[in-house]
C-alpha cells in the first residue's frame, strides 16, 4: 500500500518516510500542494500537513473528498485547537495528529486508518429503507437520490447500515471511525449525526431513518418502527 507524505519541513517528512518504509509501505513524498497533486495516483493514504508553502492542506482535503476512491487522510498540524480538529474532521479527514508527535504514534494511527478504510467493502442496502452505501465508490443514496457526504458521514452511515437495527453507543462509533483518538468527543459524533440526518432529509429520506436511542446512542432503523413515506395517493 502506498502512502503519500505531504510536509514541507524536511526533517519531519524524512522521518515519517523512514518510519513508513520500515513498516513495509511504499512511500511518496511531497513538499507542496502542487507536488502532492501530481503524486496522488494509487495512494491509499495521505499524511497531510496543513500549513504548506503554496496553500492550506485543507484545500487538498476538500478536493480529495470529491473523488470516488479517494485515499484516506491523516491531517498533521501544529495548531492544537479544538476548532482546527473539528474543521479537519468535518472536511473529511480520517484522523488528526498534533505536532509534535512520536513516529510510533503516527504508525499506530496509519495502521488503524488503513485497516478501517480497507475493511468494509460490502455494499450495504436496506430491504425496506432505500438507503445505499457503496464503499468502493464512496457513493451513498436515499431512494436513488445521491447524498453528498463527507468521509466521516459516509463511514458513519455505512457502519450503522451494515448492522442496521443495532444500537451503537457514541464510544463504539468513535472506536469504529477514529480508533483510539482521544481528541474525539461525544459532541463530535452528535454533530456528524446531525449533519448526516439533515442531508438524508434534504434528499427526501424519512427523518426517523437514523434514530436516537435515548441514553444509549444511534442506529439506522430496521424495517420495524420506521415510517417510510407511503407511495400511495400519488
Ligand atoms: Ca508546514
Amino acid at each position: 500500500m502506498k502512502v503519500l507524505v505531504v510536509e514541507d519541513e524536511p526533517a519531519i517528512r524524512e522521518s515519517l518516510a523512514y518510519s513508513l518504509k520500515r513498516e513495509g509501505y511504499a512511500v511518496e513524498v511531497a513538499a507542496t500542494l502542487a507536488e502532492a497533486e501530481e503524486k496522488l495516483t494509487d495512494v491509499a493514504l495521505v499524511i497531510l500537513d496543513l500549513m504548506l508553502p503554496d496553500g492550506s492542506g485543507f484545500d487538498l482535503l476538500v478536493g480529495l473528498r470529491r473523488r470516488p476512491r479517494a485515499p484516506a487522510v491523516i491531517v498533521l498540524s501544529s495548531r492544537d485547537s479544538e476548532a482546527d480538529r473539528v474543521a479537519g474532521l468535518e472536511t473529511g479527514a480520517d484522523d488528526y495528529i498534533v505536532k509534535p508527535f512520536s513516529p510510533r504514534e503516527v504508525m499506530a494511527r496509519v495502521r488503524a486508518v488503513l485497516r478501517r478504510s480497507s475493511a468494509a467493502t460490502e455494499v450495504a442496502t436496506t430491504p425496506v429503507i432505500p438507503l445505499t452505501t457503496d464503499p468502493e465508490t464512496r457513493r451513498a443514496s436515499v431512494s436513488g437520490v445521491a447524498l453528498e457526504l463527507t468521509r466521516v458521514e459516509f463511514d458513519l452511515l455505512h457502519c450503522m447500515l451494515t448492522a442496521r437495527g443495532r444500537v451503537f453507543t457514541r464510544a463504539q462509533l468513535i472506536e469504529r471511525l477514529w480508533g483510539d483518538n482521544f481528541a474525539i468527543t461525544d459532541r463530535t459524533v452528535d454533530s456528524h449525526v446531525k449533519a448526516l440526518r439533515r442531508k438524508v432529509a434534504d434528499a427526501g429520506g424519512a427523518p426517523g431513518l437514523i434514530e436516537t436511542v435515548r441514553g444509549v446512542g444511534y442506529r439506522v432503523s430496521d424495517s420495524e418502527g420506521v415510517s417510510v413515506e407511503p407511495s400511495e395517493g400519488l
